[in-house]
Formats: C-alpha cells, structure tokens, sequence
C-alpha cells in the first residue's frame, strides 16, 4: 500500500511538521516544526547526544557559531568546490541533478567530473532516452556546475551588497569542529584519540528539494569528528561503524530496514566511506541518512596551512609529532526524523475502522503520558485527572484532554505516538486507581494512582 500521502499529510495535520511560510504561499524546500516535531526532534537529538557523549569517555561537546570566518570555506575547498552537476529542462524551466538522472539508468555519477556526467548523458540523448522527468521533453540543457554555499554578508548597512565582505552560512557543522580542535585540546585535557561531538543547522542551496523533508535547504546535522594517529584509523573505523550501527537498533529500527552503502569514488584524502541506508516506504527505497567517513589528516592540514597556526600533536609518550587524522560521523537530525515517522507510522484495521498509529520507541515519543476524565461535564473526575497530570508532568511530558469522547482521544493520541493514556472514572474516586491503556496492544490494566509516577518509570526505562 502506498502509504506516502498519508505520512505526510499526517504530520501537518497532527502538527509535526509545516511548510514553511505558509501565508505567503510557501517557500521551496524549507519547513517548520510544530509542537509535535519539535519534541520529537529533540528526544531523537538527546538519544544521539546520549550516546555519542554522555554514555562515552572519549567525546566531548561543542557548540560552534554558524558563521565562521570565510577563509574557513576557502581552506576546506567548499568554495571552490562543493557543488552539484545541475541540468536545466529548457522547455518547462524545471532544474534536475545530473547525477540523479543518470542514476534512473543505472549509471553512478557521484562525485564524478563534469566531463564524466555530460558523456553520459550525451549517450542516453543519443538514444532519445533522456526525457525531461517533469514535462517528458528532450530539450535538456548540458551539466554544468552548480554551488550550493549559501552567501551573506556580514558589515555595515553600505556594505551589504559588497563582495568584499560575503560570508558563508556554513553547508556542514563539522567546520566549526576543526576550527575548535586547538581551544578543545588546550582547554579540556583531552588526548587522542579522542572526539567532539556537535548538533546545530546547516545550510545547502540544494538544486533539488523535492522529497519532504529529506532534502531541504536548511537543515541539522549531528556530527562527531574524531581525532587519531592513523595507526589506529582501521581499529576505531569499525568500532564507530559498530556503534552507529547499533544505535539504529537501539531506538526501533531493524537490521532489514538499514544497509550499508560502501562509496567506490573517494575523496583524494579520504581512505574509506560507507553510509548507513534506509529503506524509506515513503520514498520508495534506500536513501542515505548517515555517513560514517575516514578523512586522513585533510582538514586539519587545510586549517593549518591557510591560517598559520600549528595544529599537530605531540604524543607523550613516543614523542612523535603529527597532524592527527579524522573519521567522522555525519547524520542529518530532520533526516532521522523522517525516518523514525516513517518506521513509526501503521494503518491497522480495528474492527472494521483503520486506526492510524505512530509507533514509535517510547522513549523519543513526543508525548509520553495521555491524562483524560472519563467524562468532562463531571467535576470531580476532571479535577482528579487534572491532579495526576500535574503530579506526573514534573517527569514526563504529559498532555490533558478532556475534549470529545474517549475513543476520538486514543485516536488523537495515537496518531502522535503516545505511549500511554490514563482514564480516570467513577472507581478511581472511589477505589483510587486509574485505567492505563497501552498504545501497540491497546490492552488496559488498572494501576493504582499512588503507583503511576514508578510504573511509568519503570515502562520508560525499559524503554
Ligand atoms: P547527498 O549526496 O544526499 O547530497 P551528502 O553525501 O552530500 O548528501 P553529507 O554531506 O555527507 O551528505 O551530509 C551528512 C548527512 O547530512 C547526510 O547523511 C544527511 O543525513 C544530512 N544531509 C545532507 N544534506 C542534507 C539536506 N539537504 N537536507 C537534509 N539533510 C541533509
């Protein structure tokens, strides 16, 4: 069943997620989180956060402005070149990525030369195969290069159209994480290997937006970059593929929904990339969410070289100086989003009717505890469940609804993914217990309400 219109009409309609600037009719490939998205996204961030910091002795944190002195970008080579091979349709105006169309034939252009990418295509226009994949015509443009940095400018009102002072919103988090390498090691008595771990927005001019959220042109990322001798690069290469592995299942996803990608054309510096896929039935595929990157010592040569400092290493106990090498995990937080509504959501058939449900792992449940009164016109019931939401909102992000019957209320929870909701009725003025209905089985079990902070404690802990 193509269940793709459904997911995304539901996170609107439940308020997870809107396109942004709605009432001035929209604008391409940037979206806002609602009240919903927003508590998802966090839980998903503070599960990443988790374990890439906290549950780790060898990571630290960091927070880095998204502004960066331009020279950052001149160093790294992404003025230069990060860029996409764009093609144009002349005939409907549209603008495709070459190595996307390329890939309908089965032909892999990433990362590949212009000269490569517009070969190809000539051999498919040559067949009269390459089609326009919006208005079906021929009349396509050649590749040619398009940046996706994204330019400001920073200075004095006069200034503000001056190309001597552009600076760039950065296009990756992991910049800033070169650039407080010195400050973290001088600072945090770090020693290799040792990593820094960062979440924050980053900005691409992406040629094409066009898949909801997966591909937007502001976005998070959760990056960690991680300093060694590359002596060890193997080692902690697959222990990192190990543990990000197991992340994955960890919150839910199963090994049948994720794969590895193993990347043939590397980077010059790089000596081994892989990204973890997954099967997205809203998209119909595999689609990279993570990549997981040996990157030799590239970054920190770059920094060193254009800005004069010395960024090497000096081991202690051999002595020996070096410039430390790099692999580094890259995920895109609205991308693990996606991909977490996309596992959570199911249409079941509950006698006769569908019942629509995010299932998500409880833990990144927007929504951990649902309170109702059984019935609203009912004083009493209302003011004892209003009194157990707020003895359990100190612990956990409740919600009261006392709106429309109890079945429109499952209903409205489950499409939010609330792991639990209590009722409270007649027997729980009288006997003090209270109904809990579980959001997979839908069973309920009475609990008495002095028990209800521990038992969620205990639910949430085992996840
Ligand atoms: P692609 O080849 O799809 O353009 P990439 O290989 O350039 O992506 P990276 O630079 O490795 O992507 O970025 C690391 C992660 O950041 C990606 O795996 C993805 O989860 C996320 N990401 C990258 N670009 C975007 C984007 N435009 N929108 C949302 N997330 C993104």
């Amino acid at each position: 069943m193509d269940f793709s219109q459904n997911i995304i009409s539901l996170t609107k309609r439940r308020g997870f997620i809107y396109p942004s600037s709605e009432i001035y009719g929209g604008f391409a490939a940037v979206y806002d989180y609602g009240h919903y998205g927003t508590l998802l996204k966090n839980n998903i961030r503070d599960a990443w956060w988790r374990h890439m910091v906290q549950l780790r002795d060898d990571v630290v944190g960091l927070d880095s402005a998204i502004f960066m002195h331009p020279t950052t970008w001149k160093a790294s080579g992404h003025v230069d070149s990060f860029d996409d091979p764009q093609v144009d349709c002349r005939k409907c105006k549209s603008r495709w990525r070459a190595d996307h169309l390329l890939e309908a034939f089965g032909i892999n252009a990433d990362k590949q030369p212009l000269e490569f990418i517009n070969v190809e295509l000539d051999k498919i226009r040559h067949e009269k195969k390459l089609k326009c994949p919006n208005c079906g015509s021929a009349d396509l443009t050649e590749a040619k290069r398009f940046s996706l940095m994204v330019k400001s400018n920073l200075g004095s009102p006069t200034d503000v159209l001056s190309e001597d002072n552009v600076v760039y919103l950065r296009p990756e988090t992991c910049g800033g994480i070169y650039l407080e390498y010195k400050n973290t090691i001088d600072t945090l008595r770090v020693k290799l290997p040792f990593g820094i771990a960062q979440v924050g927005k980053a900005f691409r001019n992406e040629i094409v937006a066009r898949q909801f959220i997966f591909r937007t042109r502001e976005f998070e990322q959760m990056e960690m970059q991680y300093f060694l001798h590359p002596s060890i690069m193997k080692e902690k290469y697959d222990e990192w593929k190990e543990a990000r592995w197991k992340w994955y299942l960890e919150y839910g996803i199963t090994e049948s929904d994720i794969r590895w990608y193993k990347h043939e054309k590397l980077a010059h510096y790089a000596s081994d990339a892989y990204d973890i896929e997954y099967n997205f039935k809203t998209l119909n595929g595999y689609k990279e969410v993570e990549g997981i990157h040996a990157r030799g010592n590239w970054d920190l040569s770059q920094h060193g070289k254009f800005s004069g400092q010395e960024l090497t290493y000096t081991d202690e106990k051999t002595g020996e100086k070096f410039i430390p090498h790099i692999m580094e995990t890259s995920v895109g937080l609205n991308r693990l989003l996606f991909m977490f509504i996309d596992k959570a959501y199911n249409e079941e058939d509950v006698k006769g009717e569908t019942r629509v449900v995010l299932k998500f792992d409880k833990r990144l449940s927007p929504v951990k505890v649902a309170v109702f009164p059984l019935l609203k016109n009912k004083p009493e019931l209302v003011a004892k469940a209003r009194a157990i939401y707020e003895s359990l909102r100190p612990d956990f992000m409740c919600e009261f609804d006392d709106s429309g019957n109890i079945g429109k209320r499952y209903r409205r929870q489950d499409e939010i993914g609330t792991p639990y909701c209590v009722t409270v009725d007649f027997d729980s003025l009288e006997k003090g217990g209270v109904t809990v209905r579980d959001r997979d089985t839908m069973q309920q079990v009475r609990i008495g309400i002095d028990g209800l902070r521990s038992y969620f404690k205990d639910q949430f802990d085992r996840k």
